[in-house]
């Protein structure tokens, strides 16, 4: 599992950009994984790296390598 997902400190919101947030322009972090629980972390985490990337995929139609 690679932790792709970043998260915006300003809105909250979750993106694969690495730089900066594509929504409001925010600094963007790594999410702490303890964030998640224990049991179901990377359920958790899958569940919103796919809404990130069918949201990012329809917004900017961007290809990633
Ligand atoms: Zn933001």
């Amino acid at each position: 599992m690679v932790w792709l997902l970043r998260k915006c400190i300003k809105c909250g919101r979750y993106t694969l950009k690495r730089d900066s947030c594509p929504y409001c322009g925010g600094e963007v972090r790594v999410p702490h994984p303890a964030r998640f629980s224990p049991d179901d972390k990377y359920a958790s985490y899958k569940s919103a790296l796919r809404s990130v990337m069918d949201e990012e995929d329809s917004n900017s139609g961007e290809r990633r390598g």
